[in-house]
């Protein structure tokens, strides 16, 4: 079929226990954006069980229209279901781009999407934006462990596909007066597609604030020294009331847990305040927090990489400054 039959920019509505997912959100904004761009609807695609009280949501944020599916065995998620009902809808509907999350869950189901649909995909992308010429969709990654950026098209086949990085796109204002179609679409699923059966969701413990939803960060890096001088940095997070990060050589070293690296390989954070300390600022942690409102750096080297994207550059030591800061901030 030809190319130009395939209208419509989709985003897949992530949502886990009925809550939708930030990325999601984001890619509402960009959505809206290349929609525009190419005169057509902005779709979401919301799965699950008893969700339709949030499909409004997705309308809030951008959405012309929300294909909704209710079914059971979409309750949790499970790749062969979701797969197959994405599938089906994507072949009866055509639209031309499909955004989902690189997360966990979107990691696992476009490529398996693609592969039935028979189109490419390019994944973990940081920018995306409309040819002007041939309206194809400029996907942008990084690549060669981030040394250069990418930009890939996909040519011959429709829909174009696409995962995200989370905070990487911006959500719109969330506006109770935007309008838009709720579509029910009806679920065929049969007790053969639902393959596996979840016999318990264990929810992580600790109730840390997710890094990439935290306003501020104070991130250490190699400078800090060792794990237990992460505590002063804690103080400095408590006193502005954010959250630790780390690079990677932190992580790599034990000092802080996976979930809390910022860079190409870690998460991608857009903090109101971003302090860097002890961080040299190497490409891989730079394409990570680069878009961060305002830098703090803190780096006893005054040639260090970080102070090139620092809107404040304090050239000294970790170990005097952080104390000598939460000082002051406790005056306050
Ligand atoms: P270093 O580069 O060792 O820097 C330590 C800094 O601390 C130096 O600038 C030093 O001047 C300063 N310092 C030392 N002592 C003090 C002190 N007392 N006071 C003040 N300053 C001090 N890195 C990431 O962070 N995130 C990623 O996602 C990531 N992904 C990668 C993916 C690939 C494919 C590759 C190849 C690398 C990746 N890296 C990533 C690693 C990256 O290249 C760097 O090695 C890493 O970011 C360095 O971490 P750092 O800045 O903490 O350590």
């Amino acid at each position: 079929m030809e190319n130009k039959n395939y209208k419509g920019v989709w985003v897949f509505a992530e949502q886990r226990d009925g809550e939708i997912q930030k990325v999601s959100l984001e890619l509402l904004g960009k959505g809206k954006e290349l929609a525009e761009v190419l005169g057509v609807k902005l779709t979401a695609v919301l799965l699950g069980d008893n969700i339709k009280k949030i499909a409004n949501e997705l309308i809030y944020y951008g959405a012309d229209e929300v294909i909704l599916v209710e079914d059971k065995g979409l309750n949790l998620y499970i790749t062969e279901p979701y797969t197959k009902v994405m599938t089906e809808i994507i072949n009866e509907r055509k639209p031309e781009i499909i955004l989902l999350g690189a997360t966990a869950i979107g990691r696992d189901l476009a490529p398996r999407i693609s592969a039935r649909i028979h189109t490419g995909l390019t994944a973990d992308c940081t920018s995306l934006e409309i040819e002007e010429e041939t309206n194809h969709l400029l996907m942008t990654r990084p690549a060669f462990g981030g040394n250069l950026l990418a930009t890939i098209i996909c040519p011959d086949h429709r829909p174009q596909m696409s995962t995200v990085r989370p905070g990487v796109m911006i959500k719109l204002e969330r506006d109770e007066n935007r309008k838009g179609e709720i579509i029910e679409y009806p679920c065929n699923l049969t007790p053969e597609d639902i393959n596996i059966e979840i016999v318990e969701v264990v929810k992580e413990k600790k109730e840390k604030i997710k890094i990439e939803e935290a306003e501020v960060l104070v991130s250490g890096g190699r400078g800090i020294g060792n794990k237990e001088n992460f505590n002063v940095l804690e103080i400095l997070a408590k006193e502005l009331g954010g959250v630790v990060s780390g690079s990677r050589a932190v992580v790599d070293a034990g000092w802080i847990e996976r979930d809390r690296q910022v860079g190409q390989t870690g998460k991608t954070v857009r903090p109101n305040l971003y302090f860097a300390c002890g961080i040299s600022g190497a490409i891989q942690h730079l394409a990570g927090m680069e878009e961060s409102d305002l830098i703090v750096a803190i780096n006893k080297n005054d040639s260090a990489p970080i102070f090139e994207v620092a809107d404040v550059g304090i050239v000294g030591d970790v170990h005097k400054i952080i104390p000598a800061v939460v000082e002051e901030l406790k005056k306050i």
